[in-house]
């Protein structure tokens, strides 16, 4: 009896002592950041912000439904009770779907359906019938020149399935979509096809997104499923007089003002120092923009709202930004950074995530000649997991406050399935995981905390 209370003793002041060197080592920093990962893993209201937002389905901006976002957006941050809710106007244009989309391609008395998707911006059609050319690259339609007049030109260059980076194969592959329509509008093309920008090659999903016709006529364009583009393409080889039908009852309407939102914690000692977390508010519309960028919306909202429960106000101003149109032009980040400008607010540094609700596995932005502070940084990410904190772009809605001289980075998760779900119907909010969106946040409130009050 006696031996064994000692032994408690002994085990119980050990681990007092251990427990005591460890609070005396401490560093206060730590003690917020790891405070800040406990408090979103544990209570964060994010994934439930996103089953809302979500639950009006898409936001494209110009809608009802991008109003209904704004609104509610206006809402919540009054809800949480952030400093200085506001709505801030801009213009955005206003492109809709409509109701009816199809087509097929005809060949030896043969009948194929096409699984499609207008892009953002086309023109519609009541129907038109050509034949088709399938082509790989841009440069490839300019050469063809005078034989591109009348045709629908078909984009059919895939995503590059052995790059790791996924975001990296989007963007070799991407000017098909964004830029395709008008090169071959500017040639004569009576539409245009674009095989969906996913790395699921056999995939019945179209993937829309924008495209910009410049100075050449809007034509027809739309996104063809994977496995629809294979079709096509499989058909035009064994025909190449096959014919194509195509219907889009796509519309180009009015411009219209629509709304940045955003809303502050005040700082303890340098309120007019910003430092901004943001995502946008607006989706395309076959989905419910759930990845894209329901997620980010509701983790930047996340990182105000552990700050504030943590009561942990930092010495800058955490401005939380919810931007408007990125998906159609980015008219909203172009109209916060003027205003921003026009009004002299010194940016520190501003964050977005725009790339999914999947797993954190760093940050990357424009860094250069803060190395040595990432270093210690990456220490104060430990809690959320192992970080990469790298070199490169912020992302579009951040990337106009460099010119005010902020650090514009972005949170980068895992990016192995976002183009699974990238602009199709199937971007909705089951296809998010809470914890992979919780600890985004939570890495995203880390790296906010420590720009607003250590850097
Ligand atoms: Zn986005």
């Amino acid at each position: 009896m006696h031996i064994t209370l000692k032994i408690l003793t002994s085990f119980a002041l050990t681990s007092m002592v251990t427990y005591s060197s460890a609070a005396t080592a401490s560093d206060p920093v730590a003690d917020a950041t790891t405070a800040l990962n406990n408090e979103i893993m544990a209570s964060s209201t994010a994934y439930e912000n996103l089953r809302e937002l979500t639950s009006m389905g898409h936001r494209l901006s110009g809608t009802a439904n991008a109003e209904r976002a704004v609104q509610w957006a206006k809402t919540k941050l009054e809800a949480y009770g952030f400093d200085n809710v506001t709505l801030q106007p801009v213009e955005v244009p206003h492109w809709e779907r409509g109701h009816h989309e199809s087509g097929y391609v005809v060949s030896n008395n043969q009948t194929t359906n096409l699984k499609l998707a207008a892009l953002g911006n086309s023109s519609g059609t009541s129907g038109i019938t050509a034949g088709v050319i399938e082509v790989k690259s841009l440069s490839e339609v300019t050469r063809l020149g005078e034989a591109v007049r009348g045709k629908i030109i078909f984009y059919n260059r895939p995503m590059d399935p052995t790059l790791a980076s996924t975001f990296e194969a989007y963007g070799r592959a991407v000017d098909q979509r964004s830029s395709g329509p008008r090169v071959a509008s500017g040639l004569g093309a009576v539409a245009v096809l674009v095989r969906s920008m996913t790395t699921l090659d056999n995939n019945d999903e179209p993937h829309t997104g924008m495209t910009n016709f410049g100075s050449s006529p809007r034509i027809p364009s739309a996104a063809l499923s994977t496995r629809s583009a294979n079709d096509l393409s499989a058909i035009l080889r064994d025909d190449p007089t096959a014919q194509l039908h195509l219907e889009l009852s796509a519309n180009v309407l009015a411009p219209v003002i629509s709304y940045n939102v955003y809303a502050e914690y005040l700082g303890a000692s340098l309120p007019h120092d910003y430092v901004v977390v943001g995502g946008h508010l607006d989706s395309w519309d076959l989905g419910q923009g759930a990845h894209d960028d329901g997620a980010g919306v509701v983790q930047a909202i996340e990182v105000v709202r552990a700050l504030k429960a943590l009561n942990l106000r930092p010495k800058r101003t955490v401005r939380v930004v919810l931007f408007m149109s990125e998906e159609n032009g980015a008219a909203g980040a172009r109209e916060y950074a003027k205003q921003a400008g026009l009004k002299n607010e010194k940016h520190v540094a501003a964050l977005e995530s725009d790339e999914g609700g999947f797993a954190p596995i760093g940050f990357s932005g424009m860094f250069g000649g803060m190395r040595s502070r990432l270093d210690l940084w990456k220490t104060y990410l430990e809690p959320v997991g192992p970080m990469t904190l790298r070199d490169g772009e912020g992302g579009t809605d951040v990337d106009p406050l460099a010119s005010l001289g902020a650090i514009c980075y972005g949170l980068n998760p895992d990016s192995t399935h976002y183009f699974d779900y990238h602009h199709a119907a199937n971007d909705r909010f089951e296809a998010v995981n809470k914890t992979d969106l919780h600890r985004g946040a939570a890495a995203m409130a880390i790296m906010t905390y420590l720009f607003a009050n250590e850097y």
